[in-house]
């Protein structure tokens, strides 16, 4: 349930209710909007609570929160949540844009591949460095080598990065060189990475498992924000479906029903939905008519020679053409594209936690 504190309720009667949810065995959370402060009492929750909770000064109501991803409602946080990753706003009204290859190869391809998606309105570089290859045989990327060259490239690049983590144990070693941890698809469900991405603090791309339900993707995201990481960023990246003209159907429709039970940002994966580049844009684009909040692509300017995912890589002038394209249906959204130009102006008025009602 969440206790909504009156408008301008003192800090010593919101400590005061946060003092009453611990006595009663529940876990405060605090969420602090432009106008008033909710307290979310998470946990097992027994019928005489709600009463107690409403008697206390400063206290406006008590209300329950009745979906299973409690942090993760918008019953808990109406306003958008924005999350900020290296001085890039995602959420709200910007739309961003995250390029870069599959894997990082070695730093030559690296830097080059980087250079290319900056100058053409890439804000955050991706690049893997472990790969979760569904064949023992294929490459695993370079691991710790690779987050180097990709902290190096971002650093030189003004670029934030993203990269992919297996497993709980690469949390603590991945976190010195990334801005933003991502979870792959067939981790949505490692709960102890989740626990430990929680712990973290850091920002995370959470992929949205192939076979997994919205709920399900959800109760994903409450593991992470549960820990109090409330850094979450979801991303749509294709479902198994029956069809085999495309590796995975995207699930366009996931977009407006996630915005509509969550405050989390969300963007799309075309590339991996696709698999094919010849429909990236297309996908990539209505995510964005969708609602989503920005999209990651992959981009390669030598697929032939690409040791991962080269078929579903765009090639450097596809991708500057779909920047051009997001642009136009961002606009016709009200909405803009988050480019370098603005990257300052949109990171001044971040809004991180605002809870307007
Ligand atoms: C990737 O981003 O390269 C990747 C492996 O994605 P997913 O987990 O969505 O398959
Ligand atoms: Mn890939």
């Amino acid at each position: 349930m969440i206790v909504i504190m009156q408008q301008g309720a003192s800090e010593a009667r919101i400590d005061h209710v946060i003092e009453r949810v611990e006595q009663l065995g529940l876990t405060p959370h605090v969420s602090r909007g432009q106008f008033r402060t909710v307290v979310g009492a998470i946990g097992d929750k027994q019928p005489a609570h709600q009463a107690i909770l409403e008697s206390l000064d400063g206290v406006e109501r008590v209300v329950p929160i009745t979906k299973p991803f409690k942090l993760a409602s918008r019953e808990f946080h109406t306003a958008d949540t924005i999350v900020e990753v290296g001085g890039v706003s995602i959420g709200g009204r910007g739309v961003v844009v995250i390029a870069g290859p599959c894997a990082i190869e070695n730093a030559e391809m690296l830097n080059r591949i980087a250079s290319t998606v900056a100058e053409r309105g890439a804000m955050l570089l991706r690049g893997g460095a472990f790969k979760p290859r569904t064949s023992p045989y294929e490459f695993q990327g370079l691991g710790e080598d690779g987050l180097k060259m990709l902290r190096e490239t971002g650093d030189r690049l003004g670029l934030p990065t993203v990269s992919e983590v297996l497993n709980a144990a690469q949390v603590e070693l991945a976190g010195r060189y990334v801005d933003m941890f991502q979870i792959g698809a067939r981790n949505m469900q490692n709960f102890q990475l989740l626990q430990e991405i929680g712990d973290s603090g850091k920002p995370v791309l959470l992929k949205r498992g192939f076979a997994a339900t919205i709920r399900e993707y959800l109760m994903s995201a409450e593991y992470i924000l549960s820990r109090g990481n409330r850094n979450v960023v979801l991303c749509e990246r294709g479902i198994k479906t029956f069809g085999t003209e495309v590796r995975f159907t995207l699930d366009v429709s996931a977009v407006p029903v996630i915005k509509n039970y969550s405050h989390l940002p969300i963007i799309v994966d075309p590339s991996h939905a696709a698999g094919n580049r010849q429909y990236v844009s297309a996908l990539a684009l209505a995510g964005i008519a969708a609602g989503a909040d920005g999209v990651i692509v992959e981009v390669h300017d030598r697929p032939e020679e690409a040791l991962c995912d080269g078929p579903q890589a765009l090639l450097p002038d596809m991708f500057e053409e779909l920047v051009g394209q997001i642009d136009k249906v961002a606009a016709a959204l009200g909405r803009t594209i988050i480019s370098a130009n603005n990257k300052k102006e949109k990171t001044s008025h971040k809004g991180h936690e605002e809870h307007q009602e």
